[in-house]
């Protein structure tokens, strides 16, 4: 019966939830009314339509329980349909059967099988109940509910003839029951926030470090770790002991390509790692406190409040179904519990601060509505809404054209000069860095390879990464020449090799650079910088 109710309802689900339209409401609209009759009578009228015995009960099981199966099919089908990798799927030129059932059924693996397994228990209880009543199979067909109704005949002689099929009825159903809820555990487990980003202290090493004495100190982080569970007793550690610090009022530029850590390391300072990681060794203080030992609700009243965030990509950042206004009022009402009149009169404020034209007018539009630029510059006075201490900007560029980056990034200097904020500058644009940062971190394979005061790191670079880096800016190349590259890429977590993480791709890599571990020492991670300082020089 649960077969059968689930192959025609993951069917009409399917479809139904694809197609969307007339097809949709009709079937749904029959459902509603279907399942609006409790279970037993509605198999009462099934049964008295097309008579009984084994046949028929099945099919009146069937199709009741299909009814299940269509809503959440179609659920799942009518979100995975706006997705764009159907649209992907489309452009590709698969057939719409193709779609629905290698694109989309997929999705469903995890639902149905729990719906299956707690439908199982339940189409036990309805056959049996049915046979009880003398509905369900034919009276000399062995099944638990005709049993206990010849059980209840002789109830005056034998007073235990119902316990043995009641106990099979109850222990099988349970067990059933049990086998959805265990098959929700894992299943849910393996598909826990699969985007999101959270945030544990499990095994977290509690730190050593004092918090930091000088008061010039915004934030401080101390040797953070973040892991990711490969297994039981494995891990995969992709943030090595970062620590840095960030002054107040100065701009900390992060560079380093692509992969090496350097969003983690700006998540890591507001106590979050994505999910399935986790921060397990380390410290970040912000006003004497050490963000990673707080519980959540204090963390979330640090969060947005003292400490801002802006995004790489503001479409994604923002949420499509409030308006720009509504989403930069709350985090002022949320923190500071402003009204709302002060929280509107301070975003119009803010929106026309950062050169959002007609202000009163953009604070009603929804997020599409704006332009890329716009709704950076929207993200910006978003993050600017409590007028934060300390403000990370992850990549708050690239997802805008060239054009729009140069006034972004103006816009951000002037904004950190003005609120007097602590700014960390996540870019691999090393020109931005050396004009707007003061000082500046160099990551390299979730490790920190050098860091220094900006000029100082720019007009002679220690680390051979370093100078990789520089020598592959545009900057100073002769018009017509090849622009300088670093060989290979930067190796994956799983991959890092031992001693100096960047010898491989290392022109002085010497023996000694391949073992043991490289300890930062003076601001470089390197063995040989002095030694190769010197060759430079002369
Ligand atoms: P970037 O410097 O480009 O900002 P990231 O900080 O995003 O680099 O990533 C650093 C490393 O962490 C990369 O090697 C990446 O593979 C890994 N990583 C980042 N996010 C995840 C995730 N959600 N799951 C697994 N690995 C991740
Ligand atoms: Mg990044």
């Amino acid at each position: 019966a649960v077969l059968i109710a689930a192959a025609a309802g993951v069917s009409i689900g399917l479809f139904v939830g694809y197609r969307g339209g007339a097809w949709d409401r009709i079937v749904m609209r029959c459902a509603d009314v279907l399942q609006s009759i409790p279970t037993l009578v509605f198999a009462f009228a099934i049964i008295a339509v097309i008579g009984r015995g084994l046949t028929p009960a099945t099919l009146a099981v069937a199709f009741i329980f299909s009814i299940a199966y269509i809503r959440i099919t179609r659920g799942v089908a009518l979100r995975e349909r706006e997705r764009l990798y159907v649209d992907a799927a489309k452009v590709a030129g698969l057939s719409t059967p193709r779609i629905i059932f290698s694109e989309i059924l997929p999705n469903l693996s995890g639902p149905l099988i729990i719906e299956t397994s707690l439908l199982l228990g339940s189409a036990q209880l309805v056959i049996a109940m049915l046979s009880f009543l003398g509905l369900g199979l034919d009276a000399d067909a062995p099944d638990w509910g005709g049993m206990l109704n010849e059980a209840r005949l002789y109830q005056g002689i034998h007073p235990l003839l119902a316990v043995p099929s009641g106990l099979a009825i109850t222990l099988s159903v349970l067990l059933f029951n049990l086998l959805g809820d265990s098959l929700r555990d894992i299943v849910a487990g393996h598909q826990q926030r699969p985007h999101g980003t959270r945030r544990t202290r499990a095994q977290r090493d509690r730190s050593t470090a004092a918090p930091p004495s000088d008061p010039s100190i915004a934030l401080a982080m101390h040797q953070a770790r973040v892991e990711f569970p490969l297994g039981p007793n494995r891990s995969l550690r992709i943030l090595d002991n970062v620590s840095l610090t960030l002054h107040k009022g100065e701009t900390f530029g992060l560079v380093g390509e692509s992969g090496s850590g350097k969003s983690i390391t700006a998540l890591a300072m507001l106590g979050l790692a994505p999910a399935p990681g986790a921060i397990t060794a380390g410290s970040v203080y912000v006003n004497g406190r050490d963000l990673l030992g707080l519980p959540d609700a204090e963390l979330a009243r640090i969060r947005g409040g003292d400490i801002a965030m802006i995004f790489q990509d503001p479409m994604a950042a923002f949420s499509p179904v409030h308006t720009i206004g509504e989403q930069m009022m709350r985090p002022l009402r949320a923190h500071r519990n402003a009204s709302k009149a002060e929280a509107r009169d301070r975003a119009i404020a803010l929106l026309s601060r950062v050169g959002v034209v007609n202000a009163a007018r953009r604070f009603d539009d929804y997020p599409h509505q704006l332009s890329g630029g716009m709704a950076q510059r929207a993200m910006i006075a978003m993050a600017l809404m409590c007028e934060p201490k300390i403000l990370l900007a992850d990549e708050p560029t690239t997802a805008l054209d060239v054009t729009v980056q140069a006034q972004v990034l103006d816009l951000l200097a002037e904004l950190q000069a003005e609120f007097g904020m602590a700014m960390l500058l996540v870019t691999h644009d090393l020109g931005v860095v050396a004009e707007t940062c003061d000082r500046v971190g160099v990551m390299y394979a979730g490790q920190i390879v050098e860091i220094g005061d900006a000029h100082g790191v720019f007009s002679a670079p220690r680390h051979p990464y370093t100078r990789a880096l520089m020598a592959s800016a545009s900057t100073g190349v002769r018009r017509g020449a090849r622009l300088p590259t670093i060989a290979g890429r930067v190796p994956p977590p799983w991959a890092w090799p031992s001693g100096c993480r960047f010898h491989p791709r290392c022109a002085h890599a010497v023996e000694a650079c391949r073992k043991g571990d490289m300890a930062l020492v003076d601001g470089v991670r390197c063995a040989r910088s002095d030694e190769l300082l010197e060759t430079v020089a002369s």
